[in-house]
């Protein structure tokens, strides 16, 4: 055994076969700005004041991304605290006391997180056959205990953009709140033609992480709102604390996921982030093409996220060979396009695909 501090420094994992994650090597200012606020703690902002200024900043700079002149909100740790956040929001905001969520069946599991935890029965609705939210099936599961409805602006497995305009208008007839998940596809959809954000829809709530294709440093989500009854709904009073309030699921947290989303917005809103997306599309196009001819089934990416059907053994060896990968819940190997992810990269792993057709 190794005396404590005295084994190698491990290294961290390689980015280089990385095919499947939504995280991503963070811009080198977000990275030098994490270690930089590294010891701060914008859970206690009076006493913290440098960074609660940036977080205040950031949650105007996604307001910007989003579309929303005058937003409220916070740095959470990720998407799932954002999400588990719009949830207890509209349930604390009700007047029920048999609360139900009604999403479509792609939403993340961190919904089934938040109903867990908050006691809410979440509904799902079948998609239709291009991996989208059927309106009509979730018209179909709300009653007049539904406090919210949720769309994906971009979801985990296939990149799919659900109708949000009419998702919020299902929501609004039954007087229910309205939440967006842009967790993923929050900074790749304002370089397209989807109706996804607050200029397009009603929306209370949306979940857009930094720390995805934001490339701000772990752990970096965001938690937006349209008014500040949202995050008073979530608020509890913080009696030790120099702060006398608090509305993040978590007590203390991370300065470095706040300044880095800081460093990351600044140096690459708009232009860096539509060049990523460009680049990501490409590559998703080009990718879906040179598996299709090598004769699998291609899910067509509309966004840098392409499904492949790759039979179990294929995909075993595959990652045998060092690939990371994921599968998507009807067993698609799952290619997300991230910035790390290069034409280089996918010609090394198109070719291990072919070096298994011919062995
Ligand atoms: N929402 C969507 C659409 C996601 O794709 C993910 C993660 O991939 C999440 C939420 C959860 O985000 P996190 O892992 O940062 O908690």
């Amino acid at each position: 055994m190794t005396a404590l501090g005295s084994a190698a420094r491990p290294e961290p994992q390689s980015f280089e076969r990385v095919l499947s994650s939504m995280c991503t090597e963070p811009h080198p200012a977000a990275r030098e700005a994490a270690t930089h606020f590294l010891a701060t703690n914008p859970g206690d902002p009076d006493t913290y004041p440098a960074v609660a200024a940036l977080e205040r900043e950031v949650v105007s700079m996604l307001g910007d991304v989003v579309d929303h002149q005058d937003p409220t909100g916070y740095v959470a740790t990720g998407g799932t605290e954002a999400n588990i956040q719009a949830v207890r929001a509209a349930r604390n905001l009700a007047a029920t006391d048999d609360p139900n969520v009604v999403g479509p069946e792609s939403l993340h599991f961190s919904f089934q997180k938040a109903a867990d935890v908050l006691d809410v029965d979440l509904r799902l609705a079948p998609v239709d056959e291009d991996y989208r939210a059927d309106v009509d099936a979730i018209a179909d599961r709300i009653d007049d205990d539904t406090v919210l409805v949720v769309g994906i602006a971009g979801t985990t497995e296939y990149g799919r953009v659900d109708p949000i305009p009419a998702l919020s208008d299902v929501a609004r007839d039954a007087d229910a709140r309205f939440h967006v998940d842009a967790a993923w596809g929050g900074f790749a959809l304002p370089f397209t033609d989807e109706q996804w954000n607050f200029a397009h829809a009603d929306i209370d709530t949306m979940t857009i992480d930094p720390h995805k294709l934001g490339q701000a440093a772990i752990p970096a989500g965001g938690f937006i709102a349209t008014d500040e009854r949202t995050l008073d709904a979530l608020a509890v009073d913080t009696p030790y604390l120099e702060s006398t309030g608090q509305a993040t699921l978590t007590g203390t947290r991370s300065g470095a996921g706040v300044a880095s989303a800081h460093a990351a917005l600044s140096a690459q809103w708009p232009d860096g982030y539509r060049e990523n997306y460009e680049t990501g599309m490409n590559l998703a196009t080009w990718f879906a093409e040179e598996m299709r001819v090598r004769g699998y089934d291609v899910v067509s990416p509309h966004h840098p996220i392409v499904a492949v059907d790759i039979p179990t053994g294929d995909f075993e060896a595959l990652t045998e060979a060092g690939w990371r990968l994921a599968r998507t819940s009807a067993g698609e190997l799952r290619v997300v396009m991230m910035p790390h992810v290069t034409r280089d990269s996918l010609a090394g792993f198109l070719a291990d695909v072919d070096d298994l057709a011919s062995s």
